[in-house]
């Protein structure tokens, strides 16, 4: 049998990106081995299936900002391939892209199905071998430089050069801990926050723009301003899932265990109790439920917040008493959530954690410590915040994989 001049051990983003690039590079022998039946499934299901591909983040100083791990090593990768090269790269390869007002990217068809279509028709057309329910259980790497690759079934697949696209799945950590790398601790990244705060699931479905929310984790205080839905569990939306990134490490040492802070207003105190009495003076009649103090809350929230403090909604402006009027200030600069634990499946749920990234060589993604092993995708300790930026980093990395491992083949050709 002659051994593949790349094998990519998983069929998703990173693994076809890379796949792509080495084989329009010039590599020959290419396989990709996908343990599942199913190829890109993460990218089918990605962007609530219209796959949020990058994000329109051009500057690569500014794109390494949304990475809470692997950001400085990622500005070499991105000073090569960055976000404006993958928007090109799947133009040029016939996939239509638009940019929405958040700065996210998407096809224009708003169909994940085409993105997996233009990777899959890109591997094909340049030859590189699909094996699906190949699922990689061990990797030997013989004495002359090969490596063994064998399945769940004992099935034998041998190449010269290798790379573990396996994204969060746990075999992948362990294929690269016996080619002898180290594993940071992978935990999740990118959920939501579940509370069993009562009747807060009357206000599932609101959402409001710009708030500032806290968390404070042992000593650390993580703090994050942006949109803020409130769902029948709990809190999501980008503010949410951002700290959930930031901090993913200290809230899985908490074990999903603290104390959320929201502030509703970006008023003081002085200036919520200066609002107030001009309510009292100036709309003593009116009942709360019809006046609010800060027009952003929604009336539901208004009177889920009344209702935790224990003022009648029905009361008259000019009845507040000072002790209420406290009430309603504090609430709305500072209103804490017990936090009971992460919701059951984030919008965009990525693992922190994976292969050790000063182990790996940024230029080519190759191992430091096993030659002709190369990593690409989620497997890696690196990972970012919700916006596209998961999949910039797996298409980046792939693109830098597949380059060097075509060098590295043109050379053995050539000699
Ligand atoms: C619901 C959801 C929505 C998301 N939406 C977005 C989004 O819109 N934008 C964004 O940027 N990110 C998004 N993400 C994150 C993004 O999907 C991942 O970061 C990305 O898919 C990682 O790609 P990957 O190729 O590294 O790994 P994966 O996509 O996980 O692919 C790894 C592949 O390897 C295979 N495999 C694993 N182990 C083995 C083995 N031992 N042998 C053979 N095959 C193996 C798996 O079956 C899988 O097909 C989302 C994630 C989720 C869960």
């Amino acid at each position: 049998m002659e051994p593949f001049d790349l094998a990519i051990i998983g069929g998703g983003a990173a693994g076809f990106m890379t796949a792509i690039t080495a084989a329009e590079n010039g590599v020959k022998r290419i396989i990709i081995l996908e343990g599942s039946a199913k190829l890109m499934e993460k990218v089918r299901i990605s962007g609530g299936g219209r796959c949020n591909i990058t994000n329109a983040t051009w500057i690569p100083n500014e794109l390494v900002e949304n990475y809470p791990r692997g950001g400085v090593r990622l500005l070499e990768s991105f000073n090569r391939f960055a976000a404006g090269d993958v928007f090109e790269w799947f133009e040029k390869r016939g996939l239509n892209l638009k940019i929405e007002e958040d700065q996210r990217v998407f096809p224009v068809s708003n169909s994940s199905l085409d993105v997996i279509d233009c990777l899959r028709k890109s591997a094909l057309s340049k030859n590189v071998e699909i094996l699906t329910k190949f699922f990689v259980k061990e990797i030997i790497k013989t004495p002359n430089n090969l490596f063994n690759i064998f399945s769940l079934k004992r099935k034998k697949v041998i190449s010269q050069n290798i790379i573990i696209s396996t994204g969060g799945n746990p075999s992948g950590y362990k294929l690269a801990q016996n080619l002898g790398h180290s594993i940071v601790k992978p935990v999740p990244s990118l959920f939501t926050f579940s509370t069993k705060e009562p009747n807060l699931s009357e206000c599932s479905g609101v959402s409001i723009k710009d708030i500032d929310i806290e968390i404070r984790l042992n000593t650390k205080t993580f703090k994050n301003r942006g949109d803020l839905l409130i769902t029948h569990l709990g809190f999501s939306g980008p503010a949410i899932l951002k700290l959930s990134s930031v901090a993913a490490r200290e809230i899985f040492n908490q074990n999903y265990k603290f104390n959320l802070i929201i502030k509703w207003s970006v008023l003081g105190y002085e200036e919520l109790k200066e609002k107030i009495n001009y309510l009292r003076l100036n709309k003593g009649k009116v009942n709360l439920i019809n006046s609010r103090p800060v027009p952003l809350l929604t009336k539901r929230l208004w009177i889920f917040l009344l209702n935790k403090i224990g003022i009648s909604k029905e009361k008259k402006w000019a009845n507040l008493i000072a002790d209420e009027r406290d009430k309603i200030i504090n609430i709305l600069i500072r209103d804490k959530y017990i936090i009971s634990g992460k919701g059951p499946f984030g919008e965009e749920f990525v693992t922190s954690g994976g292969v050790k990234i000063n182990e790996v060589n940024f230029k080519s993604m190759e191992s430091l410590i096993c030659p002709g092993l190369f990593f690409s995708g989620e497997v890696l300790d690196i990972d970012g915040i919700t916006g596209g930026f998961n999949f910039q980093h797996c298409w980046t990395s792939g693109w830098i994989a597949g380059r060097a491992v075509s060098k590295l083949n043109n050379k053995v050709t050539n000699q």
